[in-house]
């Protein structure tokens, strides 16, 4: 069906609203807030696309999903031909529609946002993602016959995830290590409930399962076996090292001891995976928030993650502590929104210098130093410069630093020939991925430094093409030193 509008009528079109949970009703459950497109509103959003013969979007996705292509689709109704269309590119939909940062990628580029809003691609990604599942008609691609051959996968988030799910079809023998023990990565651990139900993360994890995936959970690798074993006694043939970028980063202020005083990490995983937000069904402590001040520390997802996770743990007062203003904020301009409307406070021009505690060694509050805003620094954002003389003293029972993190270093210090960068991240070619390390090769955030799903998903798919090519040379009689190095 040729959509009959013409292109100035489709620019009158409003792009349409994601229908929202109610943010007094919201900000006490764990429920997804965002509750996605009607049929009616997915149809008009989808007549919205110029059908652009150059499309921008496409440049901007980092996986290159066929936007106008599904979208086409959706106009037709064909909502699962939609969802097979984006699925040639993207393994994961039904997560990346909910936490891609469109505004950056696609939407960023779409020709409609010079004048106009952009099409709400993200919206319509999930529409088809959760439509295929609610119609259980995914049907699972077919596997080409077994090589023999045997990758093992380090990691199970997103870069590890994609790799296993092409190299599976490719006919290799996939198993997934996993240090904690449930596979997903981040997004099972680091995104709340809230954001991206476990369901669909779960959900696809059984997807590679019945296609033929093994999951090893609990299984550090440099701990309870190194990579050399893997390659050597294990019989495994590649490796893909996908750890991610999960050290915490702290502020290294005096009373970052104290109890009360949490990574971002430490307290989402405790909530996300541990079920702290179900004490005492759930033995898992996390001091608990519970009319309690919580204050985060940062200005990204992860912080604005944190604090409206401890808002729903029932916290009196959830702040977030930024040294910038909120313009300068790396957070989603929708997260920032979502999380404003559930109450959180936001105290902007303000860094803490030093956690304060009482007799028992608990957190009551925080010694924090006002700022200005400056010259812009190297991120390009105005920098913030300390006003002197201007500190206070900032009660709070719970502290969450969320600055950021660094290279899970296990793997790179028990392997000894792994080149890695000045800050540890491994280094990998670019385009194959191959490390220093002969059938070795790294990828996502653990090669990149924190970055996002789709750029993860993106490194496990290159992975996947060189691992496959580098299997390929070998049973072709080459050996493993046949793999270039770094
Ligand atoms: P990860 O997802 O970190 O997975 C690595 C896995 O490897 C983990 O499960 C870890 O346990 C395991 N592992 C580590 N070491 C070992 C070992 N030695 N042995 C075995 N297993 C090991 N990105 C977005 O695009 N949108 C968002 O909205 C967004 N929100 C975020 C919110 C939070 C709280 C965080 C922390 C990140 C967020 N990100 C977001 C970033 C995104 O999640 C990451 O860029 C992405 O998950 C990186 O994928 P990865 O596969 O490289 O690593
Ligand atoms: Fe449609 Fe925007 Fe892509 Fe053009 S750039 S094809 S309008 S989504």
């Amino acid at each position: 069906m040729t959509n009959p509008l013409t292109p100035k009528q489709r620019t009158k079109l409003a792009r349409q609203e994601m229908p929202v949970q109610a943010p007094d009703v919201r900000r006490r459950d764990f429920d997804e807030v965002n509750l996605g497109l009607t049929v009616i509103q997915a149809h008009t959003e989808a007549a919205r696309c110029l059908e652009c013969s150059h499309p921008k979007c496409v440049e901007g996705c980092p996986v290159g999903v066929k936007v106008k292509e599904f979208v086409e689709l959706i106009y037709d109704g064909d909502y699962l031909g939609a969802a097979a269309k984006i699925r040639e590119d993207n393994v994961l939909p039904a997560v990346t529609g909910r936490v891609c940062p469109q505004e950056d990628q696609c939407e960023g580029h779409c020709i409609l946002g010079k004048r106009f809003a952009p099409l709400g691609i993200g919206y319509l990604e999930r529409f088809v993602a959760d439509y295929e599942s609610a119609h259980g008609q995914l049907a699972l691609p077919p596997i080409a016959p077994a090589t023999g051959q045997r990758v093992a996968i380090i990691g199970s988030g997103p870069a590890g995830l994609s790799a296993a799910g092409d190299l599976v079809l490719k006919g290799h023998a996939v198993t997934v290590f996993e240090a904690l023990h449930e596979p997903g990565g981040v997004l099972i651990y680091g995104i709340p409930e809230f954001r991206l139900p476990k369901a669909i993360v779960r959900r696809e994890i059984d997807n590679l399962r019945k296609l033929g995936v093994r999951f090893e959970t609990n299984v550090v690798i440099g701990k309870t076996i190194a990579i050399d074993e893997l390659l050597g006694d294990e019989g495994f043939d590649a490796v893909f090292i996908a750890t991610g970028a999960g050290l915490p980063k702290f502020l290294g202020v005096p009373g970052e001891h104290l109890a009360g005083v949490y990574s971002a990490n430490e307290f989402l995983t405790r909530v996300n995976l541990m079920n702290a937000n179900k004490f005492p069904d759930y033995d898992e402590p996390v001091y608990d928030c519970r009319d309690r001040i919580v204050a985060v520390v940062g200005g990204g997802n992860t912080a604005m993650d944190a604090v409206r996770t401890a808002l729903r743990l029932g916290a009196r007062r959830a702040m977030l502590v930024y040294r910038r203003t909120e313009a300068e904020m790396p957070a989603r301009a929708e997260e920032i929104q979502h999380a404003k409307e559930e109450g959180v406070e936001l105290v902007t021009l303000t860094t803490p210098l030093e956690f304060l505690g009482d007799d028992t060694g608990r957190l009551r509050a925080a010694r924090c130093q006002r700022m200005e805003l400056g010259e812009p620094d190297e991120s390009g954002r105005r920098s913030p410069v300390p006003v002197e003389g201007a500190t206070f003293e900032l009660p709070m029972a719970v502290a969450i630093i969320a600055l950021g993190t660094g290279a899970n270093p296990l793997v790179q210090s028990t392997t000894p020939d792994l080149a890695t960068d000045e800050r540890g991240y491994i280094r990998a070619d670019d385009e194959t991925l191959q490390t220093s390390k002969p059938g070795v090769f790294a990828g996502g955030d653990i090669v990149t430094g924190a970055a996002t799903v789709i750029l993860a998903m993106g490194a496990g798919r290159k992975a996947a093409t060189a691992i496959h090519a580098f299997l390929n040379r070998q049973s072709k009689g080459h050996d493993r030193d046949s793999g270039h190095q770094v």
